[in-house]
């Protein structure tokens, strides 16, 4: 069976990489609820965060070293770090993976995660994070 994130950690689908260790990769969301909006995955297939007890624990050290990164270079005010598991809760990609949505004081509270900012240049986001 296909996986797009397992096509993206095979290098068949290109990505705008973030970060990378032995367990995880961080690339940015093709289309960010506000800017940097990061996904960090399992180089290994998993559905789901909780298919199994080790999964978060293996990608959390590629967890907060990408938010410190995105912190440090996007200037973000704070962070959320969220991941759906299960249809209903909103997961299109059934490649377990943390969103990491950086957040500006422009636009506090959960109520504003989920208003999307238009016109967020990837490739300049992506150079401000790498450069
Ligand atoms: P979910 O709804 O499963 O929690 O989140 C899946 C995320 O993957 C969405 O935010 C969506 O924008 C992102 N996404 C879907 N296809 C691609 C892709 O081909 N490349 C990247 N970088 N992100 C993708
Ligand atoms: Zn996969």
């Amino acid at each position: 069976m296909s996986c797009l994130f397992c096509s993206i950690v095979a290098g068949e689908i290109p990505s705008k990489l973030v970060y990378e260790d032995d367990a995880a990769l961080a690339f940015l969301d093709i289309n960010p609820w506000h800017a940097g909006h990061t996904l960090v995955i399992p180089k290994e297939h998993v559905e789901t965060v909780l298919e199994d007890s080790s999964i978060l624990a293996e990608i959390a050290p590629a967890i907060v070293a990408t938010a410190a990164l995105l912190t440090a270079k996007l200037g973000a005010d704070g962070m959320n770090v969220l991941s759906n598991a299960g249809g209903v809760s909103g997961q299109e990609v059934f490649h377990a993976h943390v969103h990491l949505i950086p957040r500006y004081a422009n636009l506090p509270g959960i109520a504003g995660m989920s208003m999307r900012e238009d016109g967020i240049d990837l490739n300049e986001i992506h150079a401000r994070i790498v450069n």
